[in-house]
């Protein structure tokens, strides 16, 4: 006998690197170029370190309360986690527990199998073709519970209000979860959906759109009901997620609209243009509604790209993986980024 039978064996998760290296363009983690807020100096410098002999307060109370009014839901429906990632292994803790498969696309965020083989939770992935469009008919099956991102990552596509609502109502006795860490990059949030169903949870991120990668704040969006059943658990495994620090920058962040606004508005433009550019070089260039875009070269593989990039120091996100090995996921950094990234690639494409 040993401890080693007994062991919890899994896989993890592989995050995108974080280069030691420093004067690298940085574009392989869907990080914001432009950094949070200025008024978080303000916090920071005001700060009265006296506070953190004190734990936190458990909930996050004053950012849920914040969070809800920027929603115009109440308090009592938002649930804040430790970024969203432990906000989604909570999620998959708390609703995912039936016998029968959990459904999410097969090219989707790596995360979610990786929760179900630590949770062992069985699921099915739902197949896509080669233009990774999600078709809403292959959600018409038997499941326990159903989650995707809208925007997808990583392939950056969209889908519409009435594709999730009718996959919502199908499915009246599953749970469905939107991933919705891109959706301040131009898409359209299902959080209108819950004033007309029960079984919806909406998952957003402060990592993204509000430059707080670092901070390590997500939140979820529900019912009241659904969101007591997420503090229950974790209340059950650990009562303080969230640091005093973090709790007063995420509520300046998200208080402060105007400079969100300029900063999501700058992506998305320099989003559109690298679309073009990368056109112009012969990519193909799946439509991106996320701070970064998913693409592919007719002529050159995807380590070949990926190799070239990294030798003149600029690093994106590749994949070793079927059916996605030719693509790259470049992040839309600042419009120089976007430039220096381009005329590097012309280097080797012209
Ligand atoms: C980045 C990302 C997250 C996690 O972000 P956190 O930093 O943990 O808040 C969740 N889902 C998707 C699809 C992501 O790309």
């Amino acid at each position: 006998m040993s401890w080693r039978e007994y062991v919890r064996d899994v896989e993890p998760y592989v995050a995108g690197e974080q280069p030691k290296i420093v004067d690298l363009i940085k574009l392989n983690t869907n990080e914001n170029p432009y950094g949070p807020s200025p008024l978080v100096r303000n916090v920071l410098e005001q700060y009265n370190e006296e506070r953190l002999k004190y734990y936190p307060n458990s909930d996050g109370e004053e950012l849920c309360k914040s969070i809800a009014q920027y929603y115009g839901i109440d308090q009592q429906q938002v649930f804040l986690g430790n970024g969203s990632d432990e906000v989604l292994a909570l999620s998959f803790l708390t609703f995912f527990n039936g016998k029968k498969p959990i459904l999410f696309p097969e090219i989707t965020y790596s995360f979610y199998p990786v929760y179900c083989e630590l949770y062992k939770i069985p699921f099915t992935t739902i197949p896509m073709q080669d233009d990774f469009l999600l078709s809403k008919e292959a959600f018409f099956k038997e499941n326990n519970g159903i989650i995707f991102p809208n925007p997808n990552a990583p392939t950056g596509l969209l889908v519409d209000l009435q594709f999730i609502e009718e996959v919502v109502c199908y499915n009246k006795e599953s749970l469905v979860i939107i991933d919705e860490a891109y959706i301040d990059f131009g898409g359209v949030s299902a959080l209108p959906l819950l004033e007309k169903y029960e079984n919806i949870l909406i998952i957003q991120t402060f990592s993204k759109s509000r430059s707080l990668a670092g901070a390590r704040l997500g939140f979820a969006m529900g019912s009241k009901e659904v969101i007591a059943k997420l503090y229950d658990v974790k209340n059950s495994f650990n009562s303080y997620p969230i640091d005093s620090i973090s709790q007063t920058i995420g509520k300046v962040c998200m208080e402060d609209q105007n400079y969100f606004k300029e900063c999501t508005n700058k992506i998305i433009s320099s989003r559109e243009y690298t679309c073009q550019e990368l056109k112009k070089l012969g990519f193909i260039v799946p439509d991106s509604y996320a701070n970064f875009v998913f693409v592919k070269h007719p002529d050159y593989s995807g380590k070949e790209l990926y190799d070239y990039l990294r030798e003149n120091k600029i690093l994106v996100r590749h994949w070793n993986k079927e059916k996605i090995s030719d693509y790259l996921r470049i992040t839309i950094g600042t419009q120089t980024d976007m430039e220096t990234m381009l005329e590097c690639l012309k280097r080797k494409l012209l």
